[in-house]
C-alpha cells in the first residue's frame, strides 16, 4: 500500500492485519469504533494516506483532511446525534494526548460533553 508506515497501528488497521469495526469507507477515509470508548459513540476517522500529525499535513492534503469531515457528519446522521450535537477532535502531539502517530478525528457523541475538555 502505497504511503503505509509499517510501524503504524492504524496503517495496520487500514490493511488489514489488525481487526477493527469498520463503519465507514470512503476512497480518501475510513472510520471504526474506538477500542476504549469515551462515549456511547466514539469513531475514530482516519486518511488512508499516512499523515502522522497535523503539523505534517500538507497543502495537497487539503482534500483528504476535508473527506474526515465529511466522514464525521455522515457518521453522525447515521448514529442519530446529528441534531442533538456531538463533538470532533484531533488531538496534536503529546500534550494533547495523542498516542497514534496517524492523524484520525475523533467523533464523541450520545452523551452531554463537558467544555473545555481536560
Ligand atoms: P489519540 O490518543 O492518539 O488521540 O487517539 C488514539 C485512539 O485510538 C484512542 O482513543 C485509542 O483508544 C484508540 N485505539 C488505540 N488502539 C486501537 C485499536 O487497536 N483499535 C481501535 N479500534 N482503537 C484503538
Ligand atoms: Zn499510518
Amino acid at each position: 500500500m502505497p504511503d503505509a508506515n509499517q510501524d503504524c497501528l492504524f496503517c495496520k488497521i487500514l490493511a488489514g492485519d489488525i481487526p477493527a469495526d469498520i463503519i465507514f469507507e470512503s476512497d480518501t477515509a475510513i472510520a471504526f469504533r474506538d477500542i476504549n470508548a469515551q462515549a456511547p459513540t466514539h469513531v475514530v476517522i482516519i486518511p488512508r494516506k499516512h499523515i502522522a500529525t497535523i503539523n505534517d499535513i500538507g497543502e495537497a492534503d487539503q482534500v483528504i483532511v476535508g473527506s474526515l469531515y465529511l466522514a464525521a457528519s455522515a457518521i453522525a446522521r447515521d448514529e442519530g446525534i446529528a441534531e442533538v450535537g456531538y463533538r470532533v477532535v484531533m488531538n496534536c502531539n503529546a500534550a494533547a494526548g495523542q498516542t497514534v502517530f496517524h492523524i484520525h478525528l475523533h467523533l464523541l457523541g450520545g452523551r452531554a460533553l463537558g467544555w473545555p475538555p481536560g
